[in-house]
Parts: C-alpha cells; sequence; structure tokens
C-alpha cells in the first residue's frame, strides 16, 4: 500500500525535462512494532499518538541494549529515527523510576536548533508520562539566561543542552548531578568539529561514574573511538547503521552546469516542478544564499533564507514560514543541513557540491526522512565535478546526471585542459585543487 502510494507520489512528481521513468523501490522490511519492546504504558501512549508503530533499524538495535543497561555507541546518521532511539529506553527508565527532585538525565547536543528539536521529540514522546525536561542554549539574551537559571534551580528529570551554555550554568554551582543516571551525547563528531571535546570532558568529569552513556555520532573516526572510551563504560553495546550512504528512497539526480546558469536552472527546476511543495536550496556562502533568495523572490516566488548574518530570532522566523509553508522554499547555508527536522520536504537542491561525502548525506538527508520519499539535485559546475566523483565513490553510486533545459544548453561545463577523453577536472583556476573541508571553515 505504502508503496503503491510512493510510486504514484513519484511519477506525478517527474514532471520535467530530462526526468528518468524509474523510482527507486523502498524495502519492505519486516521490522519490530513498539508494542514489543515492553514500554511502560504511559510512554506507548506518547507514540501512539504521535503515530510511531514500528522502530527503524537503529531502534531495534539500540533499544534493547539501553534497556538492559548497556552503554552505546551508535553510529548513525539524522533521518534514520536515532533521536527515538535514545529517547525512548531512557524515557522507559525515567516512568519507572521516577523522581521529579533531581536532574537524571542530561542529553548534549552541538547546536541550539538540535537542543530545541530533540527537546520538542522528549515532549511529544513523554507527553503522557510526569517526566519534565529543561532545553538550555546560547543565542539568546540574559533573560533567557535567568529563565533557565530559575528552572534549572527548580529542578528537571531532564537537561537538553549545548556545551557552551551549560558550561556557564555550571560555573555558576547551582546545577546538581549527583542523582545522574544517564548521559547521551547526540552528534559527537560535530561537537568533535566544533571544538567541544574539552568542555564536554569538563562536564563529564562532574557526572557521578556510575551511570550510563549513550554516544551518536553520525561518523566513527578514530577520534570518536578515542573520545567514546574515554566517557563509556564495559559492556559497550556498538551499534553501525551504514553511514555515508544517502537512504534508499531518495532519488539523486545531478546537473552539470556553469555557475553563470545556476540561478536560472534553479528557476527551471522549481517552474517545472510546482507540485513540489517544500524545497531546501543549499549553497556554501551567504552571499551565494542571499543572491539566489533574491533572484527567486524577483521572479514571484515566495523564498526564505537562512545565513549565519541573521539572528537567532530571525532564523527561527524563517524556519517557522518554511515549515507552515508561508514559504514553500527556502535557500539556506549548511546552517541548517544536520539535524534539522522538517516534515514533507519534498526536494533538495545542491546549489553546489557539498564540502565531502557527509555533507552531501546530511544535507540530501533532509528529504525522505524516516518512511517518506524525496528528490536531490546537485549542480555541479567544472571545477567541483573532481570532488563530487569522489562523493560518488564514497556513496557508492553514480547520480544520474540531467541534461540542461534547451535554453541553458551552453551552460554545460567545458573540459579542462584535458589531453583526450572526456569529463573535466576539479581544480580552480589557478590549478589548485580545493579542499571541501577547508571550504567549509567559512561563516556560515
Ligand atoms: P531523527 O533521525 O531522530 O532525526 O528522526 C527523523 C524523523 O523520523 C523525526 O521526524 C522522527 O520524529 C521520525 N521518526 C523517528 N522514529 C520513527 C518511527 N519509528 N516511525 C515513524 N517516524 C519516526
Amino acid at each position: 500500500m505504502q508503496y503503491l502510494y510512493l510510486q504514484a507520489t513519484y511519477e506525478k512528481r517527474l514532471i520535467f525535462a530530462g526526468a528518468p521513468s524509474r523510482f527507486e523501490k523502498i524495502e519492505n522490511r519486516k521490522t519490530l512494532k513498539f508494542t514489543e519492546f515492553g514500554f511502560e504504558e504511559a510512554l506507548q501512549e506518547g507514540l501512539d499518538a504521535m503515530g510511531f508503530e514500528k522502530a527503524t533499524p537503529v531502534q531495534e538495535q539500540a533499544i534493547p541494549p539501553i534497556m538492559e543497561g548497556k552503554d552505546v555507541l551508535a553510529c548513525a546518521q539524522t533521518g534514520t529515527g536515532k533521536t527515538a532511539a535514545f529517547l525512548l529506553p531512557m524515557l522507559n527508565d525515567l516512568s519507572k523510576n521516577p523522581n521529579e527532585e533531581a536532574v537524571q538525565v542530561l542529553i548534549i547536543e552541538p547546536t541550539r536548533e538540535l537542543a530545541q528539536q530533540v527537546d520538542r521529540e522528549l515532549e511529544a514522546l513523554s507527553y503522557f508520562t510526569n517526566v519534565s525536561s529543561i532545553a538550555i542554549y546560547g543565542g539568546r539574551d540574559g533573560h533567557a539566561m535567568e529563565q533557565e537559571r530559575r528552572a534549572l534551580k527548580r529542578g528537571a528529570s531532564i537537561i537538553v543542552a549545548t556545551p557552551g551554555r551549560l558550561t556557564s550554568h555550571l560555573d555558576m554551582g547551582y546545577v546538581n548531578f549527583d542523582a545522574l543516571r544517564f548521559l547521551i551525547l547526540d552528534e559527537a563528531d560535530r561537537m568533535l568539529d566544533m571544538g567541544f571535546a574539552p568542555a564536554i570532558m569538563n562536564i563529564v568529569h562532574k557526572l557521578p561514574r556510575e551511570r550510563q552513556t549513550l554516544l551518536f555520532s553520525a561518523t566513527m573516526p578514530s577520534q570518536i573511538r578515542k573520545f567514546a572510551k574515554q566517557i563509556l563504560n564495559e559492556p559497550i553495546a556498538e551499534i553501525n547503521i551504514a553511514i555515508s550512504k544517502p537512504a534508499e528512497n531518495i532519488l539523486q539526480l545531478a546537473y552539470e552546469v556553469d555557475d553563470s546558469a545556476k540561478i536560472r536552472l534553479t528557476q527551471k527546476v522549481l517552474e517545472a516542478n510546482q507540485r513540489l511543495e517544500r524545497v531546501i536550496i543549499f549553497a556554501g556562502r551567504k552571499r551565494t544564499v542571499k543572491e539566489l533568495a533574491q533572484s527567486l523572490k524577483q521572479k514571484g516566488m515566495s523564498v526564505g533564507a537562512i545565513h549565519s548574518d541573521l539572528s537567532q530570532d530571525e532564523r527561527e522566523e524563517q524556519l517557522h514560514a518554511f515549515k507552515s509553508g508561508k514559504t514553500p522554499v527556502i535557500v539556506a547555508t549548511d546552517v541548517i543541513s544536520r539535524g534539522i527536522d522538517v516534515k514533507g520536504i519534498d526536494a533538495v537542491i545542491n546549489f553546489d557540491v557539498p564540502g565531502d561525502a557527509e555533507d552531501y548525506v546530511h544535507r540530501i538527508g533532509r528529504t525522505a526522512r524516516a518512511e517518506a520519499s524525496g528528490m536531490a539535485f546537485t549542480y555541479v559546475n567544472a571545477e567541483d565535478a573532481y570532488r563530487f566523483r569522489k562523493i560518488e565513490d564514497l556513496i557508492e553510486r553514480k547520480v544520474q546526471r540531467l541534461p540542461l533545459p534547451e535554453e541553458l544548453k551552453d551552460a554545460t561545463p567545458k573540459p579542462k585542459g584535458r589531453r583526450g577523453g572526456g569529463g573535466y577536472r576539479g581544480r580552480g583556476k589557478g590549478g589548485k585543487k580545493r579542499s571541501g573541508k577547508g571550504r567549509r571553515k567559512g561563516k556560515r
């Protein structure tokens, strides 16, 4: 039934020039139902209210060892259902052993957007339980800090926090972790990338040694393993949900196109796909984000934009307008590529090739979350061709190229200085190869 629905949706959507008529099958997996975990009644009610019926693979693998009291090291990307994978068994434990007086759980998130999002999922899942939570994150004024201070003093069972803001509160000495039973580190690779390792270790040293620790990370490089070793206790259950591979139900497509025609191509793609109700366009630089949003607006489209020049409130406003459907298209830098959960995104457009395969997977993972399907278009100029091929190697898939619309045919990238053979090289004008990582460092 689900499959037929997706098939119909896809066929309706593939109406622009050059799109393939085939789509990818969504595997019909035999899955565990949540009722089989034997959760407390109040928690099961929350799951029913959210319409969660079957566990996703990461939930299937992580929930049993967490319920057995093991520490868990899990490699899973956003979009896999990893948040509920750590929230559910922890909430089940808290429902069985309530203690409203003291902090029992600390969840650390890399960004305020993720802290808010996890707190929202937590509130929804725990709606029928008597568990309380507080989200504390930076980027707001002193008044918010004071509100957080009061909430922390009043007490809550669960704190969802970003490392910097939590450290500020801890320094003031009114947070007591003596009764803490769970430490959850989410998006650990991102936190290390952002330089939070010392702050996290500092926090960890203030926690009781006897606790259950869960570490979730989208990738598992060696420094994450080393970090995990310092924080987790044996026995550790290790879970690995295939990384660096986009979900199977994303239709991935690419256009080979010069920068000069990318804005016109975006207009064409959006015009030809009016049925796409919610589209995120990612661009590497904030200047590009502003230019693109501006020119789409001039064409009469309702378009939002998110980049690092906006205040937290402005960003939230833009995200809200997008979520509510007021602006069906949003142009953003990677500020929102990871973790942000907006339901019903039909398509992602990569206005440029992301820095590396992980970024690519994170960006296109905004579509096709959980069991929905989605499309991802990537624009590849001559300079990025090499890097895109590396991404294809890593995701072990050749992304289908679409022909450019007739009027943009001139914008097909020209092969650069190749001696024989087709294709083009991934070198900048000065012949210097640009490192993907290096490009990510700029302010977004
Ligand atoms: P996450 O990977 O935690 O960001 O979750 C991705 C999205 O899937 C979120 O919107 C969740 O609310 C949703 N989700 C998580 N688990 C399930 C499930 N078992 N069934 C349906 N949706 C889910």
